[in-house]
């Protein structure tokens, strides 16, 4: 058998390239300096710190409570076929999670870095159906799966700062990254991507699979006056219900129907 006679700087420099870019890039292949692990670490605690904001509020909806025990059935069948839709590419790097934050008002969902979900009780009570709860956790499943939350923090942050938080310097600076979460602007590239995805995870459920777009339509239609929460922080990338409907088209996924029992029940007990 041959050796390969290699030089220990050759090999320190092999390790800093692999280190760095060779074992990190993103589909177009370029670097992502954010390891998965560390999204999974920054989400470990950005959750944790969500989740301590909004029950100081006595807001979120505690998982183990018997009287949410319901509400968190009914919305897990919804997230778990969003997940099992076998189109994640994160699916089991990622522990995934939703939580539900109790504020009729605010018509909104986020999802940290690593998959944890947050859905504001206003969002499921003003949307029509099942198939458009499930677009719109497809898009915010779809944020933290391609690593966009991470990536606009790394963009507004900066990447030295989120790794400190890893390492637990810094609190203040979680404490707001955790609050601004839910504010949190995407790219219209961002936007366009998760619409999509959106659409490519539902089309393997029994879901239409352009519920995101019938969740659109009604929150432009409430126009300038009350728009929902979600508007502001998902802007709008151009055609987007169109884009929704013809990737659905093409997919032949759009027009299912979904019985009404269960959703109406989630809204009701919310
Ligand atoms: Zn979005």
């Amino acid at each position: 058998m041959r050796h390969l006679l290699l030089k220990p700087w050759l090999l320190l420099s092999l390790a800093a390239t692999l280190g760095t870019t060779a074992s990190c890039t993103d589909d177009e292949g370029n670097p992502v300096l954010f390891s998965v692990e560390d999204d999974k670490a920054l989400g470990v605690k950005v959750a944790a710190q969500t989740d301590s904001t909004y029950r100081a509020q006595g807001k979120l909806l505690e998982r183990t409570a018997p009287a949410n025990r319901r509400a968190y059935e009914l919305l897990d069948v919804v997230v778990n076929k969003v997940l099992n839709s076998g189109e994640l590419q994160h699916r089991n790097d990622f522990p995934w999670d939703v939580k539900i934050i109790k504020d009729d008002a605010v018509q909104n969902a986020f999802a940290t870095p690593g998959g944890h979900i947050y859905v504001f009780s206003g969002l499921v009570k003003f949307l029509e159906d099942e198939n458009q709860l499930a677009g719109v956790l497809g898009h915010e499943i779809a944020h933290a799966d391609r690593r966009h939350t991470s990536r606009m923090l790394q963009q507004q942050y900066g990447i030295s700062l989120l790794l400190s938080l890893l390492v637990g310097d810094n609190p203040g600076q979680l404490v707001q990254i955790a609050a601004g979460l839910g504010q949190l602007k995407f790219s219209r590239d961002f936007e366009v991507e998760a619409d999509q995805y959106s659409v490519v995870y539902l089309n393997k459920t029994t879901y239409a699979c352009d519920g995101a777009a019938g969740f659109f339509i009604k929150a432009e239609a409430q126009g300038q006056g009350n728009p929902p929460t979600f508007l502001s922080t998902h802007p709008n990338p151009g055609s987007r219900v169109q884009n929704i409907q013809t990737k659905a088209t093409e997919l032949g996924c759009r027009n299912r129907t979904v019985s009404s029992a269960t959703f109406d029940e989630l809204k009701r007990i919310l």
